[in-house]
């Protein structure tokens, strides 16, 4: 059973660090991994509070225990005066709801579906709440989110307002913190079986209880608007489409045809319906096929595109996925390219962190090469202002991409 996470004054859990351990942690980095730490606290359960003590016995930080991930201890405050108790996690979250009442106010998210807590970025490591309107959708995956989840659904339920709270922790990582996956409803009445995302005028339908993650891609916020701009009067393949996120978007934007192609036949069903409630289902299909083996098809029976969107799921989980990663974005990438018409463009994008944009438009221009065409970037895209990135917080970078279009 975790024990009390409250640090008591008589009784504070200590982890001193090893010595030339502490740089990231002073640059205010908020992951310490288990190799850095010297001495564990004694008694420590999951997501309990811990201060973390330099080799000299200079406070350092007050962190989360993990103590069955590679990441042991995950900093919530830097400020030896700041207690983590339920008030703790009432103060970041109103933050964080703020900052997105004021994004929506510069009209830069959309004031109804939106990131309201983005992990580390929002001082919260591990905890992931999508908005949908009055359904609040909330991950928690980290040992010290877990240990708090009343006190950070009680704090959601008074910040939004929302009456439905979900809960979609039924992620794999939750095993690397040694917590069990769960999903279901938290508070309030059940959410209806499809919601409705408006962005743009446009209507997105999202099924939070089987959907991936919290059931949209809200990220590709940037990337949908680019869709809708790029593919007027186009014929459109958006590879990987999952829901039809892009279709809608190159659709409202009057592509002339676009071609949603998944693997799984209930995303591919989700994006048929949002685009017949629009009614813009004479110029939409749908194809449940494999993306790699399809493109080659297509490449040999000499099928061509004016605009292509590859949105491809994390090919890189792991450093040693890194190399295979690599060849996939290349793989597909190259294939794009030659399937494309003089004037064509493509949306290219990757969500692995562990793949730098420098590194990714590498990979982009090598594929370009060996498929003989000549392509220039056009528009950069990322992530969207409710998906930020703390600065001390590299990491939280994970989604970039390019808009290249070939002679
Ligand atoms: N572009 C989407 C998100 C894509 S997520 C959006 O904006 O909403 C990645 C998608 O790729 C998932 O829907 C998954 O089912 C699909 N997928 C994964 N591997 C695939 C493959 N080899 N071929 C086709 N689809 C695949």
């Amino acid at each position: 059973m975790p024990r009390g996470g409250g640090v008591s004054a008589k009784d504070p859990l200590v982890a001193r660090l090893a010595r030339g351990k502490d740089k990231s942690l002073r640059r205010r980095h908020p992951w310490v991994f288990s190799g850095a730490i010297e001495v564990e606290p004694r008694r420590a359960g999951f997501g309990d509070t811990v201060e973390l003590l330099s080799c000299d016995g200079e406070f350092l930080a007050r962190a989360a225990w993990s103590p069955e991930s590679a990441i042991r201890a995950r900093a919530w405050t830097f400020d030896q005066a700041e207690v983590v108790d339920e008030a703790f996690f009432h103060a970041r979250i109103a933050r964080a709801v703020a900052m997105r009442r004021d994004l929506a106010a510069e009209a830069l998210v959309e004031p109804a579906s939106h990131r309201l807590v983005h992990g580390e970025s929002d001082g919260l490591p591990g905890l992931v709440v999508d908005r949908y309107g009055d359904v609040v959708v909330c991950q928690f995956l980290s040992a010290g989110v877990e240990r708090w989840r009343e006190a950070i659904v009680k704090a959601l339920l008074q910040e939004t307002g929302c009456r439905t709270l979900y809960e979609r922790s039924d992620v794999d990582v939750r095993t690397k913190e040694g917590l069990p996956l769960r999903a279901g409803l938290l508070a309030g009445p059940e959410p209806d079986a499809l919601l409705r995302v408006r962005e743009h005028g446009r209507v997105h339908l999202v099924d939070v209880r089987e959907g991936h993650k919290t059931g949209f891609y809200l990220d590709q916020r940037l990337g949908r608007d680019a869709a809708s701009r790029w593919c007027r009067g186009r014929e459109v393949l958006n590879a990987f489409s999952y829901t039809g996120g892009f279709s809608m978007a190159a659709l409202a934007g009057g592509a002339a045809s676009v071609l949603d192609v998944d693997v799984s036949a209930p995303a591919l069903a989700l994006a048929s319906a949002a685009v017949a409630e629009a009614g813009l289902q004479d110029r939409h299909q749908v194809l449940e096929a494999d993306v790699f083996s399809l493109l080659r098809r297509m490449r040999d029976s000499r099928r061509s595109f004016d605009a292509i969107v590859l949105d491809p799921p994390k090919f890189a989980e792991a450093r040693s996925h890194l190399d295979k990663a690599l060849r996939g974005y290349k793989d597909i990438n190259l294939l794009a390219f030659k399937l494309l018409r003089p004037g064509g463009v493509l949306l290219t994008f990757s969500c692995s962190g562990l793949v730098a944009p420098e590194l990714f438009q590498k990979v982009v221009a090598d594929a370009a090469v060996d498929a003989r065409r000549d392509a220039v970037v056009v528009e950069r895209l990322g992530q969207p202002a409710d998906h930020p990135v703390g600065l001390a917080f590299p990491e939280g970078t994970y989604l970039k991409g390019l808009v290249c279009r070939v002679s």
